[in-house]
């Protein structure tokens, strides 16, 4: 590798930016569903410490423009609402706030996905169970 080369991750987050922009774009020409349970995914960011809010609206992390170059530990930067709402997100860190390292934008198996979002919501459905 170069010396000139960014480290990966930075690759990585530049990469999965460009992919958001363009589903962000598909997403407000009303391109894709909801996600079913987009609140409960919001709930979740709703009590993280990675989530910023800026203006009117929450962040996963400071918003991506203002802060293209970051750590993937620092969130993806985009609005809340919207990454809850599309199907085909998850969210990009543990619950122990550690990368997920798995794309946040495909689709992933909630079954078996590290993210915040797939742990709350398959311990939701084990309460469901047990109760
Ligand atoms: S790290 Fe996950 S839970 Fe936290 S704000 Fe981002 S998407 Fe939401
Ligand atoms: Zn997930």
């Amino acid at each position: 590798m170069s010396s000139l080369s960014p480290p990966r991750p930075l690759l990585a987050v530049l990469t999965s930016a460009a992919i958001k922009k363009t589903a962000s774009l598909f997403r407000s020409f009303g391109g894709s569903s909801f996600h079913p349970d987009w609140e409960a995914r919001a709930s979740v960011c709703a009590r993280c410490p990675i989530a910023h809010r800026h203006g009117k609206h929450l962040y996963c992390g400071k918003p991506l423009i203002h802060q293209p170059v970051r750590p993937l530990e620092a969130g993806c930067g985009c609005p809340i609402i919207a990454k809850a709402q599309d199907p085909a997100e998850h969210c990009p860190l543990t619950a122990q706030y550690l990368p997920t390292d798995l794309p946040t934008d495909l689709p992933t198996d909630t079954t078996s996905c590290p993210c915040q979002w797939c742990a709350a919501a398959r311990a939701k459905s084990h309460e469901i169970r047990a109760a």
